[in-house]
């Protein structure tokens, strides 16, 4: 056994969990290179905890947190220790639950943690919690309906089967969420956008809505945390946030459509070239401003060893526009056969002619705007 520490909280994790590759077959998983998002959820989670015991009027130490896919309970354990909530850590690998056990001993959490040997759906299926994380490998999918349900106010995801939601393994993302991907220039935000529909189409079932309050993709993994709004009419106001779109391989151009059943035409606008249609899909926003205003604030006091990371993809996440899908300025160039300008002058030169443009997360030579085709070349062509 080693003695890792992530913020402010120490776990033992095994020997035989090689920290260069991280292997679903180390007898207990653990992952450093997930340290940043582990910080970013202590952070997100402190920030909708102090909310939700305002708004209720409780304490925050009642609130209760499931992490329903523990492992060695890192993930829990520092939420319950950095955040102050009460966390039940669950993992179906008995050896990852004595391990569990040991860590809330170290931590001196007996008093607010407790860890349970159990598959998650079963432990989702019977028990509501406040807060629902559920991180498996690979896909989310089959454990959406229970998490949801279990859910009464917040809910984190995390998908690292990016291959079937962005459209590489195209059978089975179909399988798994129900929607047709893009495997294209934009398909980290595909994968995430499937996903959200995918959770928003589970919690309908229950009658219950969502809203993203914070979304990222990041190298292997998507990451969605949302608020949980019960109710029908919460359902069917999240419903129409869903919809689907249509891509031009030829042009790039780009349209979507809220709605359910929706028709759009094959035929591309711009250059008649057979469009290819993709969803359903989240269109809504992935995030409040607001709030991740309030994670970059919660990020600077704690005391985390990946805070500079966490502060600047929550930066460049809170100021990307709410547009669906961006363009890939490299690509854009080629076809025109000049050189990449610089992105700054390029979106100050849209914002200019009345559009809104911002960079984007999911890729560094990226945008989003709302320009049409012909004026984004245009600008682009101005820039050389
Ligand atoms: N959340 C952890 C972290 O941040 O370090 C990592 C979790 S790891 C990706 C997935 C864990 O889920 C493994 O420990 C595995 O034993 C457990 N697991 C897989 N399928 C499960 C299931 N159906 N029910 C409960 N636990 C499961």
């Amino acid at each position: 056994m080693k003695l890792i520490q992530e913020g402010q909280t120490e776990v033992y994790i095994p020997e035989d969990n090689d920290p260069d590759v991280p292997l679903a077959s180390a007898s207990v998983f653990y992952n450093p290179a997930m340290e940043m998002n582990r910080d970013i959820n202590v952070a997100v989670t402190s920030v909708y905890a102090k909310k939700l015991a305002a708004r209720k009027s409780f304490d925050k130490s009642q609130i209760t947190y499931a992490d329903a896919f523990s492992a060695s309970g890192i993930r829990g354990l520092r939420i319950a220790k950095e955040a102050g909530i009460s966390a039940v850590l669950n993992d179906w690998k008995e050896e990852a639950v004595s391990l569990i056990q040991k860590n809330i001993e170290h931590n001196n959490l007996q008093e607010s943690v407790t860890a349970t040997c159990m598959g998650a759906d079963k432990l989702l299926h019977g028990r509501k919690f406040a807060i629902v994380d559920i991180d498996p490998f690979g896909t989310p999918a089959p454990f959406l309906d229970s998490a949801v349900s279990s859910a009464s106010f917040f809910l984190g995801v995390t998908a690292t089967d990016t291959a079937p939601l962005c459209g590489a393994h195209l059978k089975s993302g179909i399988r798994k969420y129900a929607a047709v991907p893009l495997n294209n220039e934009f398909h980290s935000e595909m994968g995430l956008r499937i996903l959200i529909g995918s959770i928003a189409r589970a919690a309908s079932k229950f009658d219950k809505g969502i809203r993203p309050l914070f979304s990222h993709a990041t190298r292997h993994y998507v990451r969605v945390y949302a608020e949980v709004l019960n109710g029908a009419g919460n359902a069917d106001k999240t419903l129409k946030e869903l919809g689907f779109i249509a891509w031009c391989l030829q042009c790039r151009n780009l349209e979507t459509k809220n709605g359910l059943a929706v028709f759009m035409n094959e035929e591309c606008p711009e250059c008649g070239a057979k469009r290819k249609m993709s969803g359903p899909l989240w269109l809504g926003a992935f995030k409040d401003i607001d709030f991740c205003d309030e994670i970059i604030s919660e990020l600077q006091i704690l005391p985390l060893n990946k805070k500079e990371d966490a502060v600047k993809l929550l930066t460049v996440c809170r100021n990307e526009a709410d547009i669906p899908f961006f363009y890939d300025q490299h690509m854009l160039c080629e076809k025109l056969r000049i050189s990449a300008p610089p992105m700054e002058p390029f979106l100050e030169d849209l914002r200019n002619a009345g559009f809104t443009a911002t960079r984007t997360h999911f890729s560094g030579t990226s945008f989003k705007t709302d320009a049409p085709m012909n004026i984004i070349l245009e600008i682009l062509q101005k820039q050389v």
